[in-house]
This record gives structure tokens, C-alpha cells and sequence, in this order.
């Protein structure tokens, strides 16, 4: 999570126009989604129109992730007590996509909707843990590498797809192989 953590945050160390202004570093921009100009971590992260469209796609609970008693630190830390360690990571993710789509909104003039922010880190968060839950792929592999003909006068049809996140791509692909492994044909497609 390339320039984000909780931690930066609770630290006042992400520059906000009212961290930056903090630091005394002068600071024209405001808000890229409402135009606020007292832009804060809170703002950032909750309280703006924006954000909270987020928040309320994300289906987490709503009266939960609401309560900002007093600033991030403390956000961050009822969060935590309060969400299952699924949730918090969830969460996390959350945080740090708004986060990198206000940069990417300010300085390079590109959003991405609250639908897709929300998408991609529902994504980011399942390909992370179907990782984490199967374990080393290489031990997969060594396993399951071996491939079966089939009877003669019988042609098998092989499948397989992949999600790439980064990318927003969905590929699939099939090849049909004889019973001595000539293919006979195959497809590929992006979606
Ligand atoms: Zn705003």
C-alpha cells in the first residue's frame, strides 16, 4: 500500500491540506471531490460526500465506521475493536484506495467512481486471502501438474481463467487435446 498506512495517518504524516498546512507548508488545493478547503484526515476518509458513498457500498456497518471521537489515532483504533480481522482488512483497504484515488484525482485529474473503489477492494481483499488460505502455489503445482488423455475417439477440453487486479482484466482460455495430446483446438479471451 504504496504511501498509506494507519500509521502515517494517526501521525498527521499524510498531507492533507490541513496537515500540510500544519507542517506550514502552504497549501492552496482543497478537497478534488467536493471542494472543501479545510480538507482534514477526517474529511479525507469519512465525513466527505464521497467518501461516504463509499462507506455505504462497502455494506461494513455504517455505526461502526462513523464514530470519529476525536481524530485518526483513535478512528483507527475502534475500527480495529470493534471489525473481525476480515473487516479491518477490508477496512485497511478501503483507506487506502479513497486515499491514492484523492492523489490520483489531484494530480492527475483521474477518479474512479465509488462502485469501482469498492470492486477492487472486495478484489484486492479475496485474491489476498485465497492466497494466503492455499498456500505456496509452487506446492500446489507439484501436485497437480499431471495431465490425463483421454480415451481414444474422445477429445478433453481444458479450461482456466484469471482475475488480474492491477490491470482490470479477466482472461480465459480452453484448449481440446486427442487422446495422444495433439490439440485440436484452443481459445483465449480477454474480458
Ligand atoms: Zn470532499
Amino acid at each position: 500500500m504504496e504511501g498509506y498506512s494507519g500509521q502515517r495517518t494517526c501521525k498527521r504524516a499524510i498531507p492533507t491540506v490541513c496537515n500540510l498546512r500544519w507542517r506550514r507548508v502552504k497549501a492552496d488545493a482543497c478537497c478534488p471531490y467536493c471542494g472543501y478547503r479545510e480538507e482534514d484526515s477526517q474529511h479525507t476518509l469519512l465525513t466527505c460526500s464521497f467518501v461516504r458513498l463509499v462507506w455505504a457500498l462497502s455494506d461494513l456497518p455504517w455505526h461502526i465506521i462513523l464514530f470519529w471521537s476525536s481524530d485518526a489515532e483513535q478512528w483507527f483504533r475502534h475500527c480495529h475493536d470493534k471489525l473481525d480481522k476480515e473487516s479491518y482488512c477490508y477496512f485497511l483497504t478501503l483507506c487506502w484506495l479513497i486515499w491514492s484515488n484523492r492523489n490520483t484525482s489531484i494530480m492527475d485529474k483521474l477518479s474512479t467512481s465509488p462502485d469501482i473503489l469498492v470492486a477492487k477492494a472486495r478484489s484486492f481483499c479475496s485474491t489476498y486471502q485465497e492466497a494466503f488460505e492455499e498456500g505456496p502455489r509452487l506446492d500446489r503445482e507439484a501436485q497437480d501438474n499431471r495431465w490425463i488423455p483421454p480415451k481414444e475417439g474422445v477429445i478433453k477440453v481444458n479450461f482456466d481463467g484469471g482475475v488480474f487486479p492491477p490491470m482490470e482484466a479477466t482472461e480465459a482460455g480452453c484448449i481440446a487435446r486427442d487422446s495422444n495430446g495433439v490439440c485440436v483446438a484452443w481459445r483465449q479471451q480477454r474480458f
